[in-house]
């Protein structure tokens, strides 16, 4: 079996093959720090770390190395972003860059997205910014025009090859910034001249300033993973304004393109329309996560290929939570099950054909991720396996403690490790057993004080529970309950 990942440069579909043998250095674009992430961040970022967790599954070690900007960005009203919420907050732009970088970090980690192995800033690498600028202004590929550098797209001929871009285009976002200045409309700016009462500006040969995140980007990825590494990954929407801009600045400079593969997620859309606070229909992921569970967010988010773009859904969203709801429970009822079947039934011909039959799952699990990460796919083939086990525990008794051990193991490999859909309390921790057992416990004392018409005792249970974070939902078959998200 060999992994195809669609390559967005070459726009076809072709086999992975890192440039070490057992190693994938992967660069992704990291957020603009200036206010919360929101779903549209999950999405690029869950889609990239299940492309991660999916490489180590198939024995990689991954490099992984994702920048933030936190040196602001100019919008098309030629406000900087971060300054702009700098000080509506009544905050310095370092404050808020610092609390944002924090909170993006905290979602991430609510979302479960592994972290990068590497993670640089823009503002750790002003100097080497401005080194690679200099060389640019004296290899002829960059200008500058009273304290600001352009790039200049007519010195490098194959400018616009990832997004397919005829040069002369306008480009949004760089022209109206200093209007009249450059020699091509589709010029972009590497280094941008501070103004006098501004922070965030550091010397440089062209006066007071601050690198652009055009540069910032394939600085930190050089310096985090050298000239060329294997993956390129981002979100799809800054490509045409963006990752031109990026490979571009690393070729001049190198003399190599920066990565063998882009892999680009498609957004996130509302009505037809990105989600972007600037669009004002954005659902922040602190808001999304007091909703939804986080494996909730995480299989809606794979619910639908990383390449296509996805529609923001409440019935979808909801419908996510319902299936991991499902997969929680049969997972439970799988580790009740163990800890109450015969170890010895585990020697029995059928035991042994039900175990072999299992690792068609597994197959048809690698086959779905192995053609460029269809997740859509594997989460069919983790449902199916939850539709076996079901009827494997409905079927009672008769069954080996060795068949219910490689269901669960089967279960936590594709379902927890890759795609991180299961939720954390099952996984394979003495914590979360613990846990589990303890919940467990203080439910059944609250059966007990119901049953002894103790509903004082029975409520106040209940009322600990969920201060506590354990949301208890009495269904008309059992109570069941998970954790919420904090
Ligand atoms: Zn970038």
């Amino acid at each position: 079996m060999t992994l195809k990942v669609y390559n967005y440069l070459s726009r076809e579909l072709e086999r992975f093959r890192p440039s070490e043998n057992d190693v994938v250095s992967l660069y992704v674009c990291g957020p603009t720090v200036h206010d919360h992430a929101h779903l549209g961040h999950a999405r690029t970022y869950v889609s990239m770390d299940v492309v991660v967790r999916y490489l180590q599954l198939r024995g990689y070690r991954v490099r992984h190395a994702r920048g933030f900007i936190d040196v602001g960005r100019i919008l098309t009203t030629g406000e900087d972003r971060l300054v702009r919420a700098a000080y509506r907050e009544g905050m310095t732009p370092t404050e808020l860059a610092e609390t944002c970088t924090r909170g993006f970090e905290d979602d991430m980690d609510a979302l479960r997205v592994l972290r990068p192995t590497i993670s640089p800033r823009a503002t750790g690498h002003i100097p080497f910014a401005i080194v690679w600028i200099k060389d640019l202004v004296d290899r002829g590929h960059a200008y500058e025009v009273e304290g600001n550098v352009y790039f200049s797209v007519d010195s490098f001929p194959s400018y616009g090859k990832l997004g397919r871009r005829m040069v002369g285009a306008p480009v949004v976002g760089s022209a109206r910034a200093v209007p009249g200045s450059k020699r091509n409309a589709a010029d972009f700016p590497l280094w941008r001249r501070a103004e006098l009462s501004r922070t965030l500006a550091w010397p440089s040969p062209w006066g007071d300033g601050y690198p652009d995140w055009h540069v910032a980007c394939p600085v930190m990825a050089h310096k985090s993973l050298g000239d060329t590494f294997d993956i390129h990954g981002g979100g799809i929407e800054g490509v045409h304004a963006h990752g031109d801009c990026e490979l571009a600045i690393s070729e001049a400079h190198n003399g190599v393109p920066p990565a063998s593969y882009w892999l680009l997620v498609g957004a996130l859309r509302v009505d037809g329309a990105k989600m972007s606070k600037s669009h004002g229909n954005h659902l922040t992921i602190k808001d999304a996560l007091r909703l939804y569970s986080p494996e909730a967010l995480r299989c809606y988010v794979l619910s639908s290929h990383y390449r296509n773009s996805l529609e923001y859904s409440r019935d979808a969203l909801r419908a996510a939570q319902r299936g991991v709801d499902l997969l929680y429970q049969t997972a439970r009822g799988l580790r009740r099950a163990m800890h109450s079947s015969l170890p010895l039934a585990g020697t029995s011909t059928a035991a042994l054909s039900n175990v072999t039959s299992l690792e068609g799952y597994r197959a048809d699990f690698r086959d779905a991720m192995d053609d460029d990460f269809d997740t859509p796919r594997a989460l069919g083939v983790v449902f199916a396996l939850v539709k076996e086990v079901n009827r494997v525990l409905a079927g009672g008794g008769n069954v080996s403690v060795g068949t219910l051990s490689a269901m669960d193991k089967l279960l936590h490999d594709l379902a927890g490790d890759v795609l991180a859909v299961l939720p954390d309390s099952t996984m394979r921790s003495p914590t979360g057993e613990l846990l589990e057992d303890l919940v467990d416990y203080l439910l059944a004392l609250r059966d007990d004080c119901n049953d002894r018409r103790d509903r004082e005792r029975a409520d106040a249970i209940y009322r600990r529970l969920t201060d506590l974070g354990v949301a208890v939902d009495d269904g008309p078959a059992e109570t069941t309950w998970h954790l919420k998200a904090r």
